[in-house]
């Protein structure tokens, strides 16, 4: 029997005020891909032992710079404990890459398969790695399942497809650049495709502009600055010649967040607070 699939957005985290931003708030913007009882994740945001441990997992520089609101209420786990769903519902994951504030929950979920590149992994294992990966995050115990180059192509862009339950149309398409197998994660629902792109961008008001200036964050993030400003000019292309056909957004852009929650009438399903997100302040 084909299981009905719905498809929700729940930020996994906050950070900021950070000023290259209006809204000075950086949701941690993730998917809850909901198939009859089973739950596949699109990233994670931090876990549980970033909340409660924040100094130790995250440092005192990254709290500091990234203004990372410290509540463990903000986390996969229990936002979705909040929702009823329980952590062995996850089945799947599929992640953007692995810095901290997306796959910094894997530990909490560790009963899933995790989807991602293999190029995401390969540079975790290099022995120089990124400041933003975290030993802890990938574990032996973690069932990893990753995705090399194929000769499938998506709306002119490479693309990986995924495996997933119930036929769930899903690949990864490789935009790397902030790091080195950054990709973002495509998928069907009802028919459209939306695009999540991670941090291929972070606003975008700033980033689609025809000369976009280069924000401090993502240039202080980037692992490649050529493969990032190559991936930001595939998406703008995207944007221009598919943008009816394809829903975009990424990771950090608080106003779009708050327009795939609120302005389309599909609040964040998972709020424990018990009132609305922080909303933007200009
Ligand atoms: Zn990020």
């Amino acid at each position: 029997m084909v299981e009905r699939i719905s498809i929700e957005h729940a930020t996994f985290g906050l950070l900021g005020p950070l000023s290259h931003t209006p809204t000075r708030t950086m949701s941690v913007h993730c998917v809850i891909i909901l198939i009859g009882d089973r739950v596949i994740l699109v990233d994670t945001g931090f876990g549980t032992r970033e909340m409660l441990e924040p100094n130790r997992y995250l440092g005192s520089d990254a709290l500091l710079s990234l203004g990372i609101v410290v509540d463990v209420r903000l986390t996969a786990l229990h936002r979705l404990a909040a929702r009823g769903i329980r952590a062995e519902q996850v089945t799947d994951i599929v992640l953007t890459h692995l810095d901290a504030d997306h796959a910094g929950g894997l530990h909490d979920f560790p009963g899933a398969t995790v989807h991602l590149s293999a190029e995401e992994l390969a540079a975790y294992d290099e022995p120089q790695s990124r400041g933003s990966y975290h030993p802890y995050q990938v574990s032996r115990q973690t069932n990893l399942t990753t995705y090399g180059p194929t000769d499938e192509q998506w709306f002119g862009l490479p693309a990986r497809s995924l495996p997933l339950p119930q036929g769930l149309d899903a690949k990864l398409i490789p935009l790397p650049g902030h790091s080195k197998g950054h990709c973002g994660v495509a998928y069907r629902e009802n028919g459209q495709w939306t695009l999540h792109a991670g941090d291929a961008y972070f606003d975008a008001r700033v980033n689609f502009l025809d000369t976009p200036p280069g924000l401090p964050l993502e240039i202080a993030m980037q692992a490649d600055p050529c493969e990032r400003v190559a991936s930001l000019s595939k998406l703008r292309e995207l944007r221009s010649r598919y943008g009816s056909e394809i829903a975009m957004f990424c990771a950090h852009d608080h106003q779009e967040y708050t327009g795939w929650t609120e302005g389309r009438g599909r609040t964040d399903p998972v709020d424990v607070f018990g009132r609305n997100l922080p909303q933007s302040s200009t």
